[in-house]
């Protein structure tokens, strides 16, 4: 179903296109709906199409090991895409796509992408600079996860995902969020309680809800920090909207 291409879809990278880019693909954009749990694509397959998660869905990049565990390596919400964006040609996907928070998003074919980008100078800038964000997630993530302890990494996973779905009830069970972190589900229990005791979280069945946002960040490692600086400046029509949007006052105050 071709999306309107005019208005907002819901994903912060594709409402921060041009008109001239959105016109390049918006007619080939094709709206899914994807639930919890839910494969968009499995490791070693072909990328056939790319996938932008619209509103608060979110799609969490997961390894599985030879031993049946799964880590998350990133997650992927309304602020990106997911598929072969930097890839020229059909590629296998190195991890599997798992639908973190069911919702709706929008796919393209990768050759569709790879067609417009060719054609499009500031649609190739856009998701260069998404893919470096992205890739400083993964960085920072490998610093985290060797160096910081599992409560941090905990606040840090809570902070990542509030920035994605807003509000601050995080629809997350504890076998899930267990899985993400890489850690046994009793052992996290405890540190979710611990966590609860410090007032920053307040734990029910199959949702978490940030009590104290800046509480949450102070106690929380640098890493979210540091990667939301840097997209914010490399990225700033989608991480620093309000930015953009305040710019002309401040032109105009400077004459
Ligand atoms: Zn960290």
């Amino acid at each position: 179903m071709p999306i309107d291409s005019a208005g907002p879809t819901g994903n912060l990278l594709l409402d921060a296109l041009s008109d001239l880019d959105r016109a390049l693909i918006a007619s080939h954009l094709e709206a899914v709906t994807y639930a919890r749990g839910q494969t968009v694509f499995e490791a070693g397959e072909q990328v056939a199409h790319v996938t932008f998660p619209c509103h608060n869905a979110v799609l969490a990049l997961v390894v599985t090991t030879r031993d049946g565990r799964i880590a998350e390596t990133a997650t992927i919400g309304h602020d990106g895409v997911a598929g072969g964006i930097v890839a020229q040609g059909r590629v296998p996907a190195f991890v599997k796509g798992m639908v973190q928070i069911g919702g709706p998003m929008l796919r393209l074919e990768a050759e569709r992408l790879e067609e417009a980008a060719s054609q499009s100078a500031s649609l190739r800038d856009l998701l260069t600079r998404y893919t470096d964000c992205f890739v400083a997630q993964l960085l920072q993530t490998a610093a985290c996860n060797a160096l910081h302890p599992i409560e941090q990494r905990c606040l840090r996973w809570f902070l990542t995902l509030q920035d994605r779905i807003g509000g601050d009830t995080l629809p997350i069970t504890h076998e899930l969020l267990a899985a993400m972190l890489g850690v046994q589900r009793t052992y996290l229990t405890r540190i979710l309680r611990l966590l609860q005791d410090q007032g920053l979280i307040r734990v029910a069945r199959g949702r978490i809800t940030i009590l104290d946002r800046p509480a949450v960040s102070a106690a929380a490692c640098e890493c979210h920090a540091r990667v939301r600086l840097h997209c914010e400046a490399v990225l700033e029509p989608v991480y620093a909207p309000e930015r953009r949007d305040r710019e002309p006052v401040s032109r105009t105050r400077a004459g």
